[in-house]
Order: structure tokens, then C-alpha cells, then sequence
């Protein structure tokens, strides 16, 4: 992939073009500055007063805590492993998005819940806590780009086509968490279940004791290598190009298909790639590869083991002192487990930082304006979750946490 450079200008438009292309890196330092010094703010949430905009990363580091002292128990604090150093040390509880959503749902105290993550993941903390409590997003532009590419009408048209050819065949729809509340709703309505990358075999597992085939969203890639893990050889899992009349698939292939896989892909986890690997390899002696598994199939395949980042954090945590490891997943995440681990070697695997662009989108002066607005009395940037959409979401979501 070209390595490109953030242009030197102040033409929104021309930021905006470099910040939405996919294949640039959205930050040009991983630095902590003020608000209004970060490239990509044209196109973060903007109506932030603009007291914020200016405060040096000193000053909010104080205006943050000063608040956050003064909301006590009533107030936790949620963040996912790709959120910046300066955002996770406020923390209450760290972790991917199935141990946050196990921390939400124990929530018996707060009556806020400060979510430092992307937008579908405080959708599912507010499923997910009990009545009354208030789930808050810093920055409302921080989306997931998989998650857009399943929209949900998308999806209801694909779930139709596929009965039409299929007939009464039963097909467990069982979405990825990283999706849209309306998308976790479908599937607790429709028999299926949510997964996380860390359990997503033991799910797949459990829908075909249910079902002859399963319709797996929005990522192609962690259902494609769980499938294969579990057995599944790579012809009987076909994809559905949302975007072509029937997914582009001829009914002959949807028959024959045992896994059906939305086109949906995590922009950061394509970043890598088998030639990063055997670099790896050929410069360190020794190394050891891991990755996620939303990376491409032959990368899982090259890589001597994937898994979900807390996976990743376990396992380069507890390999004896020396080793050396290169890891395919978030840069914010990787830099972490370096510091945390000094007695050993720890790399990302792509040689350009580059982290989550959407995650990199909560930025402390976002946290500072949401706990000052606690503070007085207003909730900014309330996640909500209808009745109807979170009673069906539950479904699926408990259908996940009660899984053995
Ligand atoms: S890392 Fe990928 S899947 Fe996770 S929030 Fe970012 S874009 Fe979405």
C-alpha cells in the first residue's frame, strides 16, 4: 500500500477527501495535542463549544479528573483497547468490546456510563445496563466503518433473497458486534445470535446445532477464518456482495454454501499483509506472528496465531521474557503492550502508524466537554437505543453472554 502524506494545507475539502480515503493514515503523530491542532477534526463532531478547542493537553488532563472526581460512583468510565493513551488512562474498566459489554451489563451503581469507543458499542451499553442509566458517547462521529457496511435495509433485502432461493432451508443470521442495535435486533428476532472475535467459534458452533447454514455480518473475514477453524473448507462459504442484485451469487453456490459472508472488512485490520510477515521474519529470527482475525485469510493463515485482542494482550503478556513478537492489529493497542512488556520485543507489523481512524476520534477535550456538562446537570451525546429495537437486541446479546 502507498504510504502517503497528509496535504500541507488548510483547504477543508482537501483534508476531508485525504482524512475519508481509506488507504491514507488518518493521524501524523499518535502526539497528544490540542483539539483544534488535530488534522482530522474538519470531520469529527463540531459543536463542541469552542472554549475546548484550544486547551492544551496538560489542561484538560486537569479539567478532566477535577470532574470526574466530582461525578464519584455515579459516573463509569468505559474504554475499548484501541483508544489513545491519553483517553484509556481515565478509564474504570479497559477491554474489547465483549469484556466491555460484560462490564456494562454489571453495572449496579452508576447511573452514567462514560463510553470511550465507537458508537455501536455504547449502543450495546445501553441495551445493556439497567433502566435509567444514561450511556454517553465523547465525539458522535466516532462510527466503525465495517459497521456502515452493513446497512440494515441491506441486510433485510439479502435475508429475503436468500429465502427466495433457499426456501425453507433454516439459516441462522448471526451478526459480528461490531454492528448497528437495528442489525442485533434482526438476529434475536430471527433466531440467531451477536459475536465478538472472542467467541465467535463457540457461536458458530452453537448455530449449527440450530441450523443448516449461517448468514454471517458485517465482517467477511472473522467469519471466513472462523469457518475455516472450524472446518468449513473455503469453497462451502460464499460472499454476498450487497451491492449486486441476489449478493452475486448464483443460487447453485448458495446451495452448495454452508457460510454465507457480508462483503464487510475492518479498513484497519486490511492494512496488513503476507509480505509484512515474512519481513517480520526474515529481519527478526525467532519472531512470532499474531494477529486478529478480522485480517484476510492468508494473513491468519501465515500468522502462527490469531485471536481477539485480549487474546493478544494474553498471550504476548504471558510468553517469557525475550521473545519477540510482530502484531497485526491497532497501533494504539501494540504500543501498549510494548511499554507494558520492556523484557521483550513488541512491533506492529505495519511499519506506518496508523491508528483506528474512527476510534482515534475521542479526543480528551471531547471527555472534558461531556463531564463538565455532567457536572452541571446536562447529558451531551446520549446514546438511546429504542424499546423495540432493545428488546429484540437483548435477546441476542444474552443469547451471546449466557454462552458456556
Ligand atoms: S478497528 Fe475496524 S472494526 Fe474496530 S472500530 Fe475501527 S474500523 Fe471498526
Amino acid at each position: 500500500m502507498a504510504v502517503t502524506t497528509a496535504p500541507q494545507t488548510k483547504d477543508i475539502e482537501s483534508l476531508r477527501a485525504y482524512y475519508n480515503d481509506p488507504d491514507t493514515c488518518p493521524s501524523d503523530s499518535l502526539k497528544p495535542v490540542p483539539l483544534i491542532d488535530e488534522q482530522a477534526f474538519v470531520s469529527w463532531q463540531q459543536d463542541i463549544p469552542r472554549e475546548y478547542l484550544r486547551l492544551s493537553p496538560e489542561e484538560l488532563d486537569r479539567r478532566i479528573r477535577a470532574a470526574r472526581a466530582y461525578l464519584g460512583e455515579k459516573l463509569v468510565i468505559l474504554g475499548h483497547h484501541y483508544q489513545r493513551n491519553e483517553v484509556i488512562q481515565y478509564a474504570d474498566f479497559t477491554g474489547d468490546s465483549f469484556k466491555l459489554a460484560q462490564h456494562a451489563a454489571a453495572q449496579d451503581k452508576a447511573e452514567y456510563v462514560l463510553f470511550c469507543g465507537v458508537h455501536f458499542m455504547a449502543e450495546s451499553a445501553d441495551i445493556l445496563t439497567r433502566p435509567g442509566v444514561r450511556v454517553m458517547l465523547p465525539n458522535m462521529a466516532a462510527g466503525c466503518s465495517m459497521a456502515d457496511m452493513a446497512d440494515p435495509d441491506d441486510v433485510y433485502q439479502a435475508w429475503d433473497e436468500i429465502a427466495d432461493v433457499l426456501g425453507d432451508t433454516k439459516v441462522i443470521p448471526i451478526t459480528y458486534m461490531n454492528s448497528a442495535a437495528s442489525l442485533k435486533a434482526f438476529v434475536g428476532e430471527h433466531d440467531g445470535m451477536v459475536c465478538t472475535s472472542s467467541n465467535a467459534a463457540r457461536v458458530l458452533k452453537w448455530a449449527f446445532e440450530r441450523g443448516e447454514k449461517v448468514l454471517f455480518f458485517p465482517d467477511q473475514h472473522l467469519g471466513r477464518n472462523t469457518g475455516y477453524d472450524l472446518g468449513i473448507p473455503l469453497d462451502q462459504m460464499v460472499l454476498w456482495n450487497y451491492r449486486l442484485p441476489n449478493g452475486g451469487v448464483t443460487a447453485e453456490q448458495l446451495e452448495r454454501a454452508k457460510v454465507i459472508l457480508w462483503q464487510g472488512h475492518c479498513s484497519t485490520h486490511q492494512r496488513f499483509n503476507v509480505d509484512q510477515i515474512e519481513k517480520a521474519r526474515r529481519e527478526y529470527p525467532g519472531v512470532q506472528v499474531i494477529v486478529h482475525p478480522e485480517c484476510r485469510w492468508e494473513v491468519v493463515q501465515a500468522a502462527d496465531e490469531n485471536g481477539s485482542t485480549e487474546k493478544i494482550i494474553k498471550t504476548v503478556s504471558s510468553s517469557p521474557a525475550g521473545s519477540t513478537w510482530a502484531v497485526g492489529t491497532e497501533i494504539n493497542l501494540v504500543n501498549r503492550l510494548q511499554q507494558q512488556n520492556p523484557d521483550k520485543t513488541v512491533f506492529c507489523l505495519d511499519p506506518v502508524v496508523c491508528p483506528c481512524s474512527t476510534m482515534y476520534r475521542i479526543h480528551p477535550a471531547y471527555l472534558a466537554w461531556v463531564l463538565e456538562g455532567l457536572v452541571a446537570g446536562h447529558v451531551i451525546n446520549e446514546i438511546r437505543v429504542d424499546d423495540e429495537t432493545r428488546k429484540w437486541s437483548l435477546v441476542a446479546l444474552e443469547r451471546m453472554l449466557a454462552l458456556p
